[in-house]
């Protein structure tokens, strides 16, 4: 039997995140035959560490491009998620809780940019802190009425479960992923890749695709240009209770509270430059635990069950770069996708497949092509 580096494919993946997964699976779907490379364990990076959001979490805040591409990719969950779960009976948790954003935040400017985009937005006065059960008196003295605006169609997924069917599905289809497989170097003839090298060995395939979040630049080496994707840490916190504590995700400034449905409660994060460096911090944990006071005091006396970090690949305004190399042909690169890289998964994968086809695209996608000629990402970090 040949061994898996000796088969020639038509594509070769660099990372195994939610990006690498979702445009592997948009390229089996049409009939490609596919090797993801994996350094450590697929899914096991900024991509589990997320936490499921599926809008940016003050979306006014942001340029037309992430607008866009968000909406589109938005617009695709529903039937991508229904779809996975049919054929690998894993469900990803997707549903439409609902964000509700309390201020600061200027409310004029967020209520006319929601009429602009047909946003759909309650306007509600809340007590904050909520009603702590059990022991009104002490809460009410401190509670203050807050005007917050809600976002009715928002949605949330489950990260890992997502990330468990994408693996299933796209290993249904015949796609090969190969974990704990590092990729350091490309042979290169002319204007083209002939070959990638990894610790597995040589793989070879027509079209080479680099999906490495945070390290992308560094897979890419000479060949980064002027890309800057640069890592940001973000450090989550994890609680349960014994039923949902919120119905709905609540934000307030960088701070989120993400409810899931059996009662894990997850309370984020943070933007942190430093650069591959994981660790987590006791300073952080107190100082979420302290902000969240405002929404949920209860989690003062909640043991923390778990505090991680991702690290997200960080990118100028958050829009990604999604598409060829301007100088060797067959290499690409779906990257950059900063803090929504699980929302802009199904769009960012049928992008990348159509201008490898040579499809005709859905959406204006020249935002998402010019990454390569960035500012310089020398310069003391451009993008927090
Ligand atoms: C705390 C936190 C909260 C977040 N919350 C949200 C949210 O609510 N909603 C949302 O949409 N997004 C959120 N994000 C952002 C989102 O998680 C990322 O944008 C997304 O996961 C990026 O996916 P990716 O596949 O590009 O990167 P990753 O998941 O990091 O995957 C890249 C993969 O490439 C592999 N790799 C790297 N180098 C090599 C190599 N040399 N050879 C082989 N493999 C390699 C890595 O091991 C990794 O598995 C959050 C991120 C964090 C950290």
């Amino acid at each position: 039997m040949k061994s898996l580096a000796a088969i020639k494919q038509d594509a070769v993946i660099v990372g195994a995140g939610v990006i690498g997964l979702a445009t592997a699976l948009k390229l089996l779907e049409s009939g490609a035959k596919v090797s993801i490379l994996e350094r450590g364990r697929m899914g096991m990076e900024s991509s589990w560490a997320g936490g499921g959001i599926l809008s940016p979490i003050c979306p006014w805040d942001y340029t037309d491009a992430v607008t866009r591409l968000v909406r589109y990719s938005t617009g695709l969950f529903p039937d991508w998620v229904i779809a996975l779960q049919k054929a690998t009976g894993i469900d990803p948790e997707y549903h439409q809780c609902g964000m509700c954003i309390l201020p600061p935040f200027d409310k004029e400017h967020a209520i006319a940019w929601c009429s602009t985009n047909e946003i759909t937005i309650w306007r509600q006065t809340l007590p904050m802190p909520f009603p702590v059960t059990g022991n009104q008196n002490t809460v009410s003295s401190h509670q203050n009425d807050v005007e917050a605006i809600i976002l009715p169609g928002i949605a949330q997924i489950r990260n890992p479960r997502l990330l468990k069917a994408l693996h299933r599905r796209v290993t249904q289809l015949g796609g090969q992923i190969v974990e704990n497989c590092c990729v350091h170097d490309w042979n290169i003839r002319k204007n083209a890749i002939l070959s990638v090298q990894s610790s597995c060995g040589v793989f070879e395939a027509d079209s080479y695709i680099i999906a490495a979040g945070a390290w992308s630049r560094l897979v890419l080496g000479k060949h980064a240009m002027n890309l800057n994707i640069q890592p940001v840490k973000g450090q989550m916190l994890l609680f349960k209770f014994d039923v949902p504590p919120l119905s709905m995700i609540f934000v307030r400034d960088n701070l989120y509270l993400i409810p899931r449905k059996d009662g894990h409660l997850l309370l984020g994060s943070t933007l942190e430059d430093t650069g591959f460096n994981k660790r987590t911090t006791v300073s952080v944990r107190k100082r979420l635990l302290d902000q969240a006071q405002f929404i949920l005091p209860q989690l003062r006396d909640r043991p923390v069950i778990r505090q991680w970090s991702g690290l997200r690949p960080g990118s100028p305004l958050n829009i990604p770069t999604i598409g060829r190399h301007p100088e060797l042909i067959n290499l690409y690169l779906n990257s950059g996708h900063f803090r929504y890289g699980v929302t802009m998964a199904p769009a960012s994968a049928e992008i990348l497949v159509n201008e490898i086809t040579g499809s005709m695209q859905r959406l204006d996608v020249s935002p998402y092509q010019s990454g390569w000629s960035q500012c310089d990402s020398s310069s003391t970090h451009p993008i927090l």
